[in-house]
């Protein structure tokens, strides 16, 4: 499959007429920013592997998270972008208007799943605080997050690579 994929002359490249079955959809990023397909492996396809990965890990928790992942998505050039506060940050979701944003690390090591759960959160803060983490990741070792952000990128890499 993963060869099969990367190895097809006809692989869609990323553009702004990308649209997953779900609904997410590829807005330009800054400066009109989009990965090449080279460097960051994102493609068309590549959006609707992510999907497709990202789906069955949510779907006990949230029966209906294709519904909302009519997202937009944004891309940044590098692999992380200056965030206040001093961080550094490689992802970011907005609840408010339904868009996230991902910089342009290799896709299996991308925030994607992060800021759909994010998405599928609301944004919410799921109090009380676990160990080691804060209060925008809340919940995410107890319920099962984090787990599911590693069984995507494991998912993703074995496709991948
Ligand atoms: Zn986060």
């Amino acid at each position: 499959m993963a060869t099969a994929l990367l190895a097809s002359s006809c692989v869609t490249p990323l553009t702004l007429e990308c649209r997953s079955r779900c609904g997410t959809q590829v807005v330009a990023g800054p400066d009109g920013y989009l990965p090449d397909h080279q460097g960051s492996l994102w493609s068309c396809d590549t959006l609707q592997l992510a999907e497709d990965k990202f789906l069955p890990l949510v779907a006990e928790q949230f029966p209906n998270a294709c519904e909302e992942l009519k997202v937009r998505v944004a891309f940044n050039e590098g692999p992380y972008w200056e965030f206040p506060a001093g961080r550094r940050i490689s992802g970011i979701a907005r609840c408010w208007n339904h868009s996230i944003e991902l910089s342009s690390k290799v896709i299996y090591e991308s925030s994607y799943a992060h800021e759909m759960l994010h998405i599928l959160q609301n944004c919410e803060d799921v109090l009380p605080v676990d160990h080691g983490l804060d209060s925008s990741h809340a919940d995410w070792r107890r319920n099962g997050f984090l787990d599911i952000i590693s069984k995507w990128k494991a998912d993703m890499k074995e496709e991948l690579e």
